[in-house]
């Protein structure tokens, strides 16, 4: 074989291998599982289906992917946001099953300020079929349409953008809700409600329970300037630090979408963290950037099945 042969020949080879190991990653790269609320019946009921797998905790499957080492049959388990009818559960079966598993902690969340989607969601509820002045504009929400297209409007201001945005509005329909005797203050901050720090100071005495930084506040860091969003990958890892005595390495955006994160949050991350993780849907492939790593969300609503056709497992 001439030396030009041998060349052609290894391009060729090379692309070949290029393209079976895309797609070995992409049916076979291991699966970070996202959680938000789950029923322990359920939560068992998946991880039935995953018996060919192992589950590792995230640092090993980042440590792994870093390495550039296969992730074929690794699972690890992550749940955001700590909610107190989720945690005690999860923890008390993974402990007794020596399974690891990541929490990632809304540090305000646990000082008691309601997650900004719960108040959104109390605001709407309340406004229906009532009239609201914002900014000098009457608004009619007995008419359903533009009840939800002003409704709409609103979820993304808080999705993509700083409480800065949404705060004043949201302030606006409160008082007036207020005024007419629809409800009190109190009413907008009913929440599904969180696990507390002596929880989290107690279970993370175990190596299995990591507890790991989902921002102070909880706001989308696309909305967020540098120094903000900076200011709240510093302060949440300190304040969980302080409670766990255990470093924190591991970082997830709230919301979770590429347009919730915008361009420039993950090389904020990077500074002080080993990985993040996002709610983009994907198994873990070599490539990847670390500090957007892909989950699959599962839900009390997946069923066996479903969870199947979300993971397609192998
Ligand atoms: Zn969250």
């Amino acid at each position: 074989m001439s030396i030009k042969n041998i060349a052609t020949n290894s391009v060729v080879f090379n692309s070949f291998s290029k393209v079976l190991s895309n797609y070995y990653h992409n049916q076979y790269g291991g699966i970070i599982l996202a959680y938000h609320e789950i029923a322990i019946e359920r939560f068992k009921e998946h991880l039935a289906l995953f018996r060919k797998h192992e589950i590792v905790s995230l640092s090993e499957m980042v440590n792994r992917k870093k390495k550039k080492l296969s992730t074929k049959y690794l699972i690890t388990i992550t749940v955001d946001d700590c909610y107190l009818n989720t945690l005690p559960a999860l923890c008390d079966y993974c402990s007794a099953t020596q399974i690891p598993i990541t929490f990632f902690v809304p540090t305000d969340f646990i000082d008691g300020k309601a997650l900004p989607p719960f108040i959104f969601n109390n605001i709407k509820k309340l406004s229906k079929g009532r009239k609201i002045d914002i900014n000098n504009q009457l608004y009619d929400f007995s008419d359903e349409q533009s009840c939800n297209t002003f409704f709409n409007s609103l979820h993304d201001l808080m999705y993509y953008q700083s409480e800065n945005e949404y705060n004043p509005i949201w302030l606006q329909i409160m008082h007036q809700l207020v005024e007419q005797g629809v409800c009190q203050l109190a009413d907008f901050k009913v929440h599904n409600p969180p696990v507390n720090w002596d929880f989290i100071a107690e279970k993370s005495k175990n190596e299995l329970l990591s507890f790991q930084s989902h921002t102070v506040t909880h706001q989308a860091a696309a909305g967020l300037s540098a120094a903000q969003f900076e200011m709240e990958c510093k302060q949440s890892k300190q304040k969980i630090e302080s409670i766990t005595n255990k470093e924190v390495t591991h970082f997830c955006y709230p919301y979770g979408g590429l347009k919730n994160i915008g361009n420039t949050a993950p090389a904020i991350v990077q500074k002080m963290y080993d990985s993040a993780v996002t709610m983009v849907r994907g198994r873990i492939q070599a490539q990847q950037n670390d500090y957007l790593l892909p989950r699959i969300p599962l839900y009390d609503l997946d069923t066996k099945q479903r969870t199947i056709l979300k993971t397609i497992i192998k």
